[in-house]
C-alpha cells in the first residue's frame, strides 16, 4: 500500500462521473471564457462564506494583488505580512511597488501576531519613511488568523485587511468566516488546496461593490465601459470556465469534506498525544479546513527520514521563512525580529491530510510517528 500525502484521485472517484460530465458540458457549450459556469460559481462561492461578492481570477497570487491594486497601494506604502507563509503572500507587495514589512506569528497556531503587528506599525510610523496601508493575514494550514484582534489594530491605524485564505477558505472563527473582519478575502484553487480545481484558479471575496468593480476592471486589462475602453493599467486574470464547472461540483461537497478533514484531525490529535511536541493546534474558537496537518517535533528531520522509510510521505512548510530567502531578506522586519517564525521553521512537519484519509491508513501513520525515537532519546 502506498500512502498519498493528498489523495486527489480518491476524491475524483468519490465525486463520480458528474465531475467529468461538467467538464464536457463546458467543452460542448463553446462558452470557454467567462461562461455561465463562472458566474454561477462566483455566486455560490460568495454565498458559501457569507460574502456579498466573489470575483474569479487566474490564481491565488493574482487574488492577493487585486485588492491592493484596487486600493491604490503602491510606492512608499508599507504592507504588513507574515514571513512564515508561501512566497505569494509577500511577492505581490513589491509587484505593486510597495514594501512588505515582515511580522512575527503566534507560536503554535502560526497566525500573524497582533501584538507584534501593532509594534511593527508603530515602528514604521515613527521612522516615517513608509506609509502603513494594509495588512495581509494568512489562514496558515487552514486555520483562521486572530481576526478580531488584528482587525481592531488595523482599524485603529487606518489600515485595510486582506485575509489570504488560499489554505483556509471555508475556515471560521467563533462561527464566522474571515470576511466578517477582512476588507477582502482571497483564495487559491490550486489542486492541493482544500477547495482545489484541476489547474490554476483563484478568487477574491468582498462586501464592497466599488472594490468589486475596480478589481473586475484590473483583472481584465483595466477595462472601463466597453471592451476596448482602457481606463487603467490592468492584467489578464480570469477564472477558466472549465475550472469553474469543476469547482461547482467540488463546492457542493466542500462542507462535508471540511467535516471529514476535522474528523481525521481529531483522530491524529488523539493518536499523536505524547509522541510529538505539539499535534495540530487550532486557535481557540476556530474551525480549520486543515490544508495541512502540521505538527511540531524536536527531531523533525529525523522523523521525516523515519517516516519516509516506513512509506509515509511528509512535507515541511516552511523550512526557510521568507525573511531568510534571497529575494526577501532585504525587506524590513518588525522590531525584535521574528523569533517565533525562526523557531517554528525548525520544528514543523506536515503529515498526510485530505478528506478521504481513512482510519486504517491513519493508524499506520500514527504508528510510524509513535515508533520513532529521536537520536537524543535513543542514546539516553
Ligand atoms: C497557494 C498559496 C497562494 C497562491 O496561490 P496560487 O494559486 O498558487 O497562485 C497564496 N497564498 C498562500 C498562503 C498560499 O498557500
Amino acid at each position: 500500500m502506498s500512502i498519498a500525502f493528498i489523495d486527489l484521485q480518491a476524491q475524483r472517484r468519490r465525486l463520480g462521473p458528474k465531475l467529468e460530465e461538467s467538464i464536457l458540458s463546458v467543452v460542448r457549450s463553446g462558452q470557454w471564457i467567462l461562461g455561465p459556469a463562472v458566474k454561477e460559481f462566483e455566486e455560490k462561492l460568495a454565498a458559501f462564506c457569507g460574502a456579498k461578492y466573489a470575483l474569479g481570477c487566474a490564481n491565488g497570487t493574482d487574488a492577493v494583488a487585486l485588492p491592493l491594486m484596487a486600493w491604490g497601494v503602491g510606492e512608499g506604502d508599507a504592507v504588513f505580512c507574515p514571513s512564515f507563509t508561501f512566497a505569494a503572500t509577500a511577492e505581490i507587495v513589491p509587484w505593486v511597488s510597495a514594501t512588505p514589512v515582515f511580522v512575527d506569528v503566534t507560536a503554535g497556531t502560526y497566525g500573524i501576531d497582533p501584538q507584534h503587528l501593532e509594534k511593527s506599525i508603530e515602528a514604521v510610523k515613527r521612522e516615517g519613511k513608509l506609509k502603513p496601508k494594509a495588512v495581509i493575514a494568512v489562514d496558515l494550514f487552514g486555520q483562521p488568523a486572530d481576526y478580531p484582534a488584528l482587525s481592531a489594530i488595523a482599524k485603529k491605524h487606518g489600515l485595510k485587511v486582506i485575509a489570504d485564505s488560499a489554505q483556509g477558505f471555508g475556515c471560521t472563527l467563533h462561527g464566522k468566516h474571515p470576511i466578517e473582519w477582512a476588507d477582502a478575502v482571497t483564495t487559491s484553487f490550486f489542486p492541493a488546496k482544500p477547495l482545489g480545481c484541476y489547474g490554476d484558479g483563484g478568487a477574491v471575496l468582498t462586501n464592497n461593490s466599488e472594490d468589486l468593480a475596480l478589481m473586475r476592471s484590473y483583472a481584465v486589462h483595466g477595462g472601463g465601459g466597453d471592451k476596448y475602453d482602457n481606463v487603467r493599467i490592468g492584467m489578464n486574470s480570469r477564472l477558466d470556465s472549465i475550472q469553474a464547472a469543476i469547482l461547482l461540483q467540488k463546492l457542493a461537497v466542500f462542507a462535508d469534506e471540511i467535516v471529514m478533514r476535522n474528523q481525521a484531525a481529531d483522530r491524529y490529535a488523539k493518536g499523536l498525544a505524547g509522541h510529538v511536541l505539539q499535534a495540530g493546534t487550532v486557535i481557540a474558537g476556530g474551525c480549520s479546513t486543515w490544508a495541512q496537518y502540521t505538527i511540531e517535533h524536536e527531531d523533525r528531520d529525523g522523523l521525516a527520514a523515519a517516516l519516509k522509510e516506513a512509506g509515509v510521505p511528509t512535507a515541511i512548510y516552511y523550512p526557510r521563512p521568507l525573511h531568510q530567502q534571497t529575494a526577501y531578506k532585504a525587506f524590513p522586519q518588525g522590531p525584535g525580529g521574528l523569533p517565533n517564525t525562526d523557531a517554528a521553521a525548525n520544528v514543523v512537519i506536515s503529515l498526510p491530510m485530505h478528506a478521504d484519509l481513512d482510519a486504517p491508513t491513519q493508524d499506520v501513520i500514527i504508528g510510524a510517528v509513535a515508533a520513532f525515537r529521536p537520536a537524543a532519546r535513543r542514546t539516553a
